[in-house]
């Protein structure tokens, strides 16, 4: 079994530490290093609408150069797709003398978008978790577990400089893994895309449609293939696959057995074994750079037809009817 760690040395972010950018990531981070004694300034862009929002939660903010500016750590907590354009112009012309770089996750670093001069840490401490939990979680004492990486080191203490980060954010709480940029960004780009996000929104889309084909009420359909399966998933999350078994009836799990695997099957698993073959090899991520780089006009079409989508409008209509325990924030 892999080597779960927990322990860090936090003297060793005893200097500033620069958090770019206060989104799902770069608020969590910021705050929980903060709340765990880390002197922090937050690196915004000019006119940024999260200035306001990191100044009420104590947190001192400047630009991006300020913020780098006597940083001996800068966490790169900006979207993927304008890391390297503010890493060149904002963040190299600033960047310390040994000071670490550390991002959350590898895939720029991994596919060279990004490439720190030697004299430079560049770490990962990747949360395995949405940005939003990792605060919740390190309010209430606990902590998202988290992986950790080096791709670079120049201190001999890289490795040391990453526990002890995570460790300030909660991670240590909950144990952190060790991987490398590749491990951690071709398994994340493969459960995003198989599983969490496209496997997930697919299964659930053919299921609702299935249904609905075959006359049965949108509303019945909704409930059935989306809305339960949030209940589903927190009793896998809590006890893993035997225990939402044990919960659910007899009737059910002997037709998740025996019917599972004719929905899920071998096709799928081939299918599966070719989109990670595509992410080994380089391909994805260059459509994925390419789109980036010519304005994303396929992801803006794509999204715009998905929120059509006619599971959407039934959505839409059911949780408006249903109490909700709170905001989810904008969409
Ligand atoms: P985000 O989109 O939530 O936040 C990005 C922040 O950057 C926002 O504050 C935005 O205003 C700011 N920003 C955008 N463009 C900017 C610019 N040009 N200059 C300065 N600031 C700018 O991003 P995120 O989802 O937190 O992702 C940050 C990193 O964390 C990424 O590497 C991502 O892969 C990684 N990550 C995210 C999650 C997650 O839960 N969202 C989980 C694990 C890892
Ligand atoms: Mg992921």
């Amino acid at each position: 079994m892999a080597n779960i760690l927990r322990e860090g040395d936090l003297e060793l972010l005893s200097g500033k530490v620069a958090v770019v950018g206060y989104g799902s990531q770069g608020h969590a981070h910021a705050l929980n290093l903060h709340d765990s004694g880390v002197t922090v300034q937050v690196g915004l862009r000019e006119g940024s609408q999260s200035r306001q929002a990191a100044e009420e939660a104590g947190l001192s903010v400047g630009t991006v150069a300020e913020a780098v500016r006597g940083a001996q750590l800068v966490a790169i907590l900006l979207p993927d797709q304008v890391q390297p354009r503010v890493y060149a112009e904002e963040i190299a012309p600033s960047l310390e003398p040994g000071a670490a770089l550390l991002f959350a996750h590898g895939f720029n670093v991994l596919y060279g978008r990004i490439e720190a001069p030697a004299g430079h840490d560049v770490i990962m401490v990747a949360p395995k978790g949405p940005g939003h939990i990792v605060r919740r979680l390190y309010t209430q004492g606990l902590g998202t577990p988290a992986l950790i990486a080096v791709a670079q080191d120049a201190s001999g203490r890289a490795r040391d400089l990453a526990l002890a980060y995570g460790v300030a954010i909660g991670a240590g709480r909950a144990g952190m893994l060790e991987t490398t940029f590749q491990e951690e960004t071709e398994t994340d780009l493969f459960g995003e895309q198989a599983v969490l996000c496209g496997g997930v929104s697919e299964l659930i889309k053919a299921g609702f449609d299935t249904l609905v084909d075959a006359g049965y009420q949108p509303e019945i359909a909704y409930y059935e293939v989306l809305h339960e399966l949030k209940l589903i998933v927190d009793l896998i999350w809590e006890g893993g696959l035997s225990y939402m078994r044990y919960s659910i009836s007899d009737t059910a799990e002997y037709g998740d057995y025996m019917r599972g695997p004719v929905v899920i099957d071998k096709h799928v698993r081939e299918s599966m074994k070719k989109v990670l073959a595509n992410i080994q090899n380089g391909q994805f991520a260059k459509e994925w750079i390419a789109e980036m780089d010519e304005g994303e006009a396929n992801l803006k079409r794509v999204r715009a037809e998905e929120r059509a989508g006619r599971i959407e409008r039934v959505g839409e209509e059911l949780r408006a009817l249903m109490a909700k325990p709170e905001a989810h924030g904008e969409r």
